[in-house]
């Protein structure tokens, strides 16, 4: 069998995960020697894109975009059907998808240097040059946005981009590539398809690499870039706290929380893992397993469906190892935790109370609606509960008391928090990113992204000695 798709290449599959016998796509696997050709033909398409001007380039994303808009009910439908997305979500995802290549369409525009005070008379100014072919590599959660927010900053600074997508999410990969590549030269936007093996190979050929996936996968991609030399940039998991103070609105923050934790089965990097409850809230919990129970996995397609199926089986087995090891490990399930009698890889959202604050469960990601809860006797314990772990992408602080948030805020070790707001939830015009082992390398989204896609070159022009 090894020697067979030695031969023939590996064919890659994707199945929709509430309906697993149903197969979305299927797709032979590149070969490093064809990642390696992508990129150089990449390299040539890259010096006429830049040859093209920010005009030509922002009208080449204002045609994507609108080739996007005019798709959205089918891009929407193909993005439930091939990773489970809640219908509402998903549509909100492809919105995302047409904001995302409109603004950069725009940042076309933006500054591209600054202007300093020539030591020598003349001129002493900086310019952002292209890398020139960006390497992207994303997971399937987003499989629209996530590929966009690298692209469009990538292009628009004037690189080129291989863009290198989940096994799981091929048809939209695909989708995107038919909207994309009409407005683009040639090779400019390549997509090659494969696991582990074809990553890797972009990681050792393109210019600069933008990794979105699990934290064991990015570790091994910063380093094999940084062996290169080459800028990379890794956004990967989370352990995201959600801190409840003292004097918070049980119902409207339970009902936030509970979104945030178990919304699209818990698959977004900014779920909610952990809830820290401070001193005494009375009703807070009860009105959290309320929500957390209220929140039954449906069918993706249907509109008021929240919670949708896991991807694929391997994350179902991962979330039942989380609940036997709750389990076992002496946690109280307080909401969820079994298995509805259904197609599909769903499983009920679960909430577990009673385990320590060590305990594996609240330190590593659980990529599934799985969070627990614990508790604080005031903001400094709650704050270092919520550093207590290797990650840093995200922390939700929700109460009415300006002080103890301040405080709150000053402590914290995330690279984004969010005040009587979700912990998911992206403004893709702001920087995005985390700390501690969630981000490596500069931030994405908003002009920050334009940053790392680009070098700084810095020119001093003297004048001609008379
Ligand atoms: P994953 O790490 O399994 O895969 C991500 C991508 O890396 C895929 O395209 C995969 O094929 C590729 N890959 C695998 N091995 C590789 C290697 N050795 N070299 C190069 N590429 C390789 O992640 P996933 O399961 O697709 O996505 C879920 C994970 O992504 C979760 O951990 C989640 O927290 C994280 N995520 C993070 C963010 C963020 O912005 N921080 C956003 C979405 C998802």
């Amino acid at each position: 069998v090894t020697a067979l798709i030695a031969a023939t290449g590996q064919v890659l599959q994707s199945w929709s995960p509430q309906a697993p016998d149903q197969l979305v796509a299927e797709q032979a696997s590149h070969t490093p020697a064809e990642v390696e050709e992508a990129v150089a033909l990449g390299r040539v398409a890259q010096r006429s894109w830049w040859g093209r001007g920010a005009a030509g380039r922002a009208a080449a994303l204002t045609g994507a975009a609108q080739a996007i808009r005019a798709r959205a009910d089918e891009a929407t439908n193909l993005v439930v059907r091939e990773v489970g997305k809640p219908v509402g979500e998903a549509r909100g995802e492809v919105g995302r998808a047409v904001s995302i290549l409109d603004y950069y369409a725009q940042a076309a525009f933006a500054a591209v240097g600054s202007q300093y005070p020539p030591s020598l008379g003349g001129l002493l100014y900086t310019e952002r040059r292209p890398h020139g072919v960006a390497g992207l590599i994303t997971p399937w959660n987003f499989p629209l946005a996530i590929p966009l927010w690298k692209a469009a900053p990538a292009l628009i600074a004037g690189n080129a981009v291989v863009l290198k997508p989940s096994p799981d999410a091929l048809a939209c990969a695909r989708l995107l590539d038919e909207m994309l590549t009409p407005f683009l030269p040639e090779g400019l936007f390549q997509v090659v398809y494969g696991g582990s093996e074809t990553g890797s190979a972009v990681v050792a050929q393109a210019d600069v690499i933008s990794f979105t996936g699990s934290s064991g996968v990015g570790q091994r991609v910063a380093v094999q870039g940084a062996e290169r030399g080459i800028p990379v940039q890794c956004e990967m998991g989370g352990q995201n706290a959600a801190i409840v103070l003292e004097g918070a609105a049980p119902e409207s923050t339970a009902a936030a929380i509970a979104g945030a934790a178990m919304g699209y089965a818990g698959q977004k990097c900014t779920a909610t893992r952990r809830v820290v409850v401070v001193g005494n809230n009375p009703g807070f919990v009860d009105a959290l397993v309320e929500a957390v129970r209220r929140l039954a996995p449906g069918d993706p397609a249907e509109a008021a469906t929240v919670v949708g199926p896991l991807i694929n089986e391997r994350a179902y087995g991962t979330v039942q190892a989380a609940l036997a090891a709750a389990r076992a490990g002496g946690g109280r399930m307080l909401a969820g935790g079994g298995v509805p009698d259904r197609a599909g890889w769903f499983v009920e959202p679960a909430l577990v109370d009673g385990l320590a604050s060590h305990d594996r469960l609240c330190r590593e990601e659980t990529f599934g609606p799985f969070a627990t809860l614990l508790h604080a006797a005031d903001v400094a314990q709650a704050v270092w509960l919520a550093n207590a772990v290797p990650y840093g992408l995200v922390t939700s602080v929700h109460g009415p008391d300006v002080s103890e948030i301040l405080s709150a805020v000053a402590g914290l070790d995330t690279g984004m928090i969010k005040v009587n707001a979700p912990t998911t939830g992206v403004d893709f015009y702001a920087p995005f990113g985390g700390e501690k082992g969630s981000s490596y390398g500069g931030r994405e989204q908003g002009m920050a992204a334009l940053d790392f896609f680009a070098s700084t070159r810095t020119v001093t022009i003297a004048p001609h000695p008379a």
